[in-house]
């Protein structure tokens, strides 16, 4: 049996007033992988992971060609909640917390998805919290009073809550300190290491991304241009250059 957990396959995606974000691009991510998708502002990486989890129709953006398949089958165009079930968990658009909710509500609505038992949502809590120790101590805290790091935190938490084979992650370092990127990026390897979580990752911070990364796509204006082992991209110049900057 392959091992490739989800491919793209020629995929393009046009948003209303045809801009086109994305144009037949190609992508495989393999079971037990961390893969990063790198590129500057606007060059269609969320694009990606929402054609991915098919979030685009509230944004107006539609699927034009090409084929999205997980585990082989082709989820082109099955509902978010759909995907969830199947273990494809989204953790997009930055944070999206209930801001009124405490952390650990937040952290249960990942459950609900999944229709979970009470055992098993404790079993998903003591995961998050043993992953990120502060997210005990702020377990009664309201979302919306907790640092950018926590919430970050908590939005992964939230993910993990659903029991995801494959994490769909857009841009987890944004806004945060150097040390609380590496904090997050530390737990997204272990988990990947110590649990098997498949991850497609989306950056701008390609140098973290590509420490943590086995391989990576470049994305740019809408086509992958670049694709290889993390450690290769790593080690270019010309990737220094255009995507390692400022980092
Ligand atoms: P960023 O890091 O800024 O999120 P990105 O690489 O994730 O950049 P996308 O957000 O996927 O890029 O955007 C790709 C292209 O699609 C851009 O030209 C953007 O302006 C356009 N786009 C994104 N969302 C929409 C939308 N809802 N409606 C119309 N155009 C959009």
């Amino acid at each position: 049996m392959s091992d490739v957990l989800l491919e793209f396959d020629n995929v393009s995606v046009r948003y209303a007033g045809a801009i086109a974000a994305l144009h037949g691009v190609s992508l495989k991510v393999h079971k037990g992988e961390i893969v990063a998708l790198l590129g500057a502002n606007g060059a269609g990486k969320t694009t990606l992971l929402k054609a991915a989890s098919n979030l685009l129709p509230a944004e107006r953006g539609q699927i034009t060609g090409g084929h999205i398949l997980f585990r082989g089958r082709d989820v082109t165009g099955s509902s978010p909640h759909d995907h969830i079930r199947k273990g494809l968990v989204p953790v997009l658009e930055g944070r999206r917390l209930f801001r009124s909710l405490t952390i650990e509500e937040n952290l249960i609505t990942g459950a609900v998805g999944r229709g979970l038992r009470r055992a098993a949502i404790a079993d998903g809590l003591e995961q998050v919290y043993t992953l990120f120790p502060r997210l005990r101590d702020r377990r009664l805290s309201v979302a919306g009073l907790t640092s950018g790091g926590e919430q970050q935190m908590a939005a992964i938490g939230r993910g993990l809550m659903a029991r995801p084979d494959l994490f769909v992650l857009d841009e987890p370092s944004m806004g945060l300190a150097p040390l609380v990127v590496a904090e997050i990026f530390d737990a997204l390897t272990r988990l990947n290491t110590e649990t098997g979580l498949t991850i497609l990752v989306a950056e701008q911070n390609s140098s973290v991304a590509l420490r943590h990364a086995h391989h990576a796509t470049v994305i740019e204006n809408g086509r992958s241009t670049l694709s290889g082992r993390a450690s290769d991209l790593a080690a270019r110049d010309d990737i220094k250059a255009s995507y390692l900057g400022g980092h």
